[in-house]
């Protein structure tokens, strides 16, 4: 069985890194991929070959390989390229585009999303949602800091002292914990929200204050996602956002419904009540945004606020977010393929979540 990762396009991450590939190939499989995939997280051609795996052109990873495994997935117009009944691999996130897995099964190939594996702690070890949430949390708050006109920690020095920096953090899931945490390293006052209220918890235990906006739908059968909130309850929490936001040097927002637009948290009316210089950095843009103003894969700045809008920010630091993807890549394909052969378990609550068709 051959297991291919073609180069991702307009992207610097690859599927697959040297350190992991010894634990692919003990499942019995080979390896393919395409020639300079790794090159923009700077893996080298030759580190891979000397773990065993095949450098080939583009086509042949398509054309030879039973499993395709890619962090964006492959162009459409690529996909009559690849064996009949081939897996692709990826993150496919069919609770937006509903007909993804019709044309996939039209195209007689079949797949399993990334972003349907359940989050159970089972599943941990594969999830790539986390993995790239967590890396996204943290550099959102280097890229804050970057383009605060600010410091971060208290300063107390012999020109004077400086009050350290307030972050806001809205929304406390994989990223919003890891942001919290970095701009707690970095010595700011954090305080963050969230309508789930397991995440008060998580975020004290990592020394930020848990702001609790009373009344929020929490729902256990939702698999830890947030659900949907009531108009009155989006008003009062931002209501709460504004209070706080005035105060705060940056606010890092992270709201996401599966599956839905991200709720507006931070209207135009909220920014402009912000000190100028102050800074927004929005990960959910890329379904809408949680602040009015945000532009998808735009910096803008408006009335002296400045507005980072990038859900993508794991693509910003390629080394680690590929070295995290293969390794959850490795855990998934393990539990279905057994010495070099296709086994789908499909008792099997992962396996089920997963394949999509
Ligand atoms: P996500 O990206 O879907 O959303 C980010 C955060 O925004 C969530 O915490 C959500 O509750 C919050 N949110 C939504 N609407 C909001 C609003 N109006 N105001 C404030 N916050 C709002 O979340 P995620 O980081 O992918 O995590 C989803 C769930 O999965 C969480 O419960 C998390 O703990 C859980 N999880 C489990 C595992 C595992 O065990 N395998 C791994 C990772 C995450």
């Amino acid at each position: 069985m051959i297991i291919g990762f073609p180069k991702e396009r307009d992207d610097k991450r690859v599927g697959m890194v040297p350190p992991v590939l010894s634990k692919m190939s003990a499942l019995g499989v080979e390896i393919y991929l395409e020639k300079g995939a790794g090159e923009g997280a700077f893996y080298a051609d030759a580190d891979y070959a000397e773990q065993g795996a095949r450098l080939v052109s583009r086509e042949e990873v398509l054309a030879q390989s039973d499993v395709v495994i890619s962090i964006s997935p492959l162009p459409e117009e690529e996909w009559s390229k690849l064996k009949p009944g081939a897996f692709m691999v990826s993150r496919f996130a069919p609770y937006f585009h509903k007909d993804v897995a019709e044309r996939i099964e039209k195209a007689g190939l079949r797949a399993f999303s990334l972003d349907m594996i359940p989050r159970t702690t089972l599943a941990q070890s594969m999830d790539v949602l986390s993995s790239f949430a967590s890396v996204a949390g943290y550099k959102s708050v280097l890229l804050a800091a970057h383009h605060l006109p600010r410091y971060f920690p208290m300063m107390i020095t012999a020109a004077g002292s400086i009050k350290p920096a307030k972050v806001l953090v809205l929304g406390a899931g994989v990223a919003g914990l890891q942001a919290i945490a970095t701009a707690k390293r970095l010595g700011a006052m954090v305080e963050a929200s969230d309508t789930r209220l397991a995440a008060k918890e998580e975020v004290e235990s990592l020394g930020g204050k848990f702001i609790l906006v009373e009344g929020a739908k929490d729902d256990a059968s939702a698999g830890g996602y947030a659900v949907e909130q009531s108009e009155d309850f989006l008003r009062r929490q931002r209501e709460e956002v504004q209070l706080r936001a005035t105060k705060s040097d940056v606010i890092i927002t992270t709201a996401q419904v599966r599956g839905r637009k991200a709720p507006l948290l931070v209207p135009t009316e909220t920014v402009e009540k912000m000190r100028p210089g102050s800074v927004i950095v929005d990960l959910a843009a890329s379904t809408g945004g949680n602040c009015e103003l945000t532009q998808d894969r735009k910096t803008i700045v408006h009335k002296g606020v400045t507005i980072i809008g990038n859900s993508d920010l794991a693509a910003d630091l390629p080394q680690d977010s590929s070295f995290l993807f293969a390794n959850n890549i490795h855990n998934f394909v393990k539990l279905f393929i057994k010495e070099g052969k296709l086994e789908l378990d499909m008792e099997n609550e992962i396996i089920k979540g997963a394949l999509i068709v």
